[in-house]
């Protein structure tokens, strides 16, 4: 199969999709010249059997996400581009291009927002999966796209769409779209929210189906001017014509869709709003109502966001380590009562400050890292029973003991903060937390 014969294509950036997406180009007959500024990505793509080398004439630039192709911080190879006349492309329209060009008529979703997106492209995933569909399910999460199998006429492709993505759509069209919310985020590249939404709304081009959050004043403007099918949701607003949520009901005009409260995964209002966007992507998939509603309740989640990791005595514990900084967490506070809540770690500006009204529901806070005399500062304004516990596995152990002493049904890590001082990565502290979690476990069912 040979998609791009004879093009000359420049591949900037190879890390996580870039170094596939060079492999695969080239796979796919591509005069392929790769590039990279640092060295041992450089040396890996030639370990590869890349050409290595910025190249003064090509037809198409595939770019990776985080690199810049507008504006004063643009790539001098980007600038190339921009002189020759080379569309600059993101994987995802190759992967189009691709598909297409051996005459394949699978579906591709796309599935966009500020928040939420990895939710519902997972969730959107396990229930097309529960309906015994073909699915390739990636992007920004999970498997880059030129790592993605082609599929037949009947596959589908569930890609999450980062707005760095998006914009760096060319012909590829979604049959379903998703546009989750717009919140200002990553204003920095896009210049301002009328370029950010515009980015995130390329994904929205051309759908037979687009589905709109209806939650946020941003996005609501850019679903009233769509052209095409559309299909609104809400996490807690009743929509003629959509699916929203009531309460933990999932609601259509026809009725109930399922009671979310049984979905452990999907705490909290909004998850309705993932809920309902992944349903109404479901249904415009063809997907059967009574096979949804049962996938819905089984849905296991992501790593590290709210992610029940055990259980001591019916105290649950929850990661949520991807929660790096104050908003996130208060996603995860509001879903509790009383909890009894460890954060901390390299500070975010303004600390756990915007939290203050979700104070009242943190039985004990446990303090870690660098931030731990700050939030206790903070903390100790507002009245809230804290401890400077350090570390993670401290934490975890204390949790536990507090837990018990206050009536609390969770332990939840979410710290507000990155995860540096201590750990590589928030999926390394999460990971951490897990472990610590076992071993507690562990320890518990033997001293019973
Ligand atoms: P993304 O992939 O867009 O970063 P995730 O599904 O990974 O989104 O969720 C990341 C965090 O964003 C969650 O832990 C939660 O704090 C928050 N979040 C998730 N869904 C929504 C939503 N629909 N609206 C607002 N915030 C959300």
């Amino acid at each position: 199969m040979t998609p791009f014969a004879g093009q000359r294509i420049a591949v900037l950036g190879l890390g996580r999709a870039g170094l596939p997406a060079a492999r695969r180009l080239r796979d796919w007959g591509a005069d392929v010249t790769a590039w990279d500024d640092g060295e041992a990505a450089r040396a890996a793509a030639e370990a590869a059997g890349i050409a290595v080398g910025q190249p003064e004439r090509f037809d198409l630039l595939m770019i990776s996400p985080g690199i810049p192709h507008r504006g004063p911080k643009a790539h001098p190879l980007a600038r190339r581009a921009a002189e020759i006349g080379a569309p600059v492309l993101c994987d995802v329209e190759f992967l189009y291009r691709a598909v297409r060009a051996v005459g394949s008529r699978a579906r591709f979703v796309g599935i966009t927002g500020t928040n939420g997106k990895s939710t519902t492209t997972a969730l959107l995933d396990h229930l097309a999966r529960a309906a015994g569909m073909v699915v390739a399910t990636g992007g920004n999460l999970g498997p880059p796209a030129l790592d993605m199998p082609v599929l037949a006429d009947d596959g589908v492709y569930i890609l999450e769409m980062s707005s760095y993505s998006a914009e760096r759509l060319d012909r590829a069209r979604f049959a379903l779209g998703a546009l989750l919310n717009l919140s200002p985020d990553h204003l920095d590249r896009h210049g301002d929210m009328a370029g950010y939404a515009a980015a995130k709304a390329r994904v929205m081009l051309g759908n037979d189906l687009a589905v709109f959050g209806m939650d946020d004043a941003e996005t609501r403007a850019v679903a009233a001017a769509h052209e095409g099918r559309v299909v609104p949701v809400s996490g807690h607003m009743p929509q003629p014509g959509g699916i929203w949520g009531d309460g933990a009901l999932l609601r259509d005009g026809a009725g109930v869709i399922v009671d979310l409260s049984g979905a452990l995964a999907l705490p909290g209002p909004h998850n309705a709003q993932n809920a309902a966007a992944a349903t109404a992507l479901a249904f415009g998939l063809g997907i059967a109502r009574a096979v949804a509603g049962r996938a819905l309740l089984t849905y296991p989640g992501l790593p590290h966001r709210q992610e029940r990791v055990g259980e001591v005595d019916g105290i649950a514990f929850l990661n949520d380590s991807k929660a790096t900084n104050a908003d996130s967490t208060a996603y995860a506070l509001a879903c509790h009562d009383r909890v009894v809540w460890i954060a901390g770690g390299v500070p975010k500006a303004g600390g756990i400050v915007p939290l203050a009204s979700l104070f009242p529901r943190v039985a004990e806070a446990l303090l870690i890292g660098q931030a731990a005399e700050e939030f206790a500062a903070t903390l100790a304004e507002h009245g809230v029973p804290h401890r400077v516990v350090g570390t993670l596995d401290a934490a975890v152990a204390e949790g536990l003991e507090a837990a018990r002493r206050t009536g609390s049904g969770a332990v939840l890590l979410s710290p507000a903060c990155a995860s540096f001082d201590q750990f590589r990565s928030f999926e390394a502290r999460g990971d951490a937390f897990r472990d610590f979690v076992r071993n507690l476990a562990n320890r518990e069912a033997e001293a019973a």
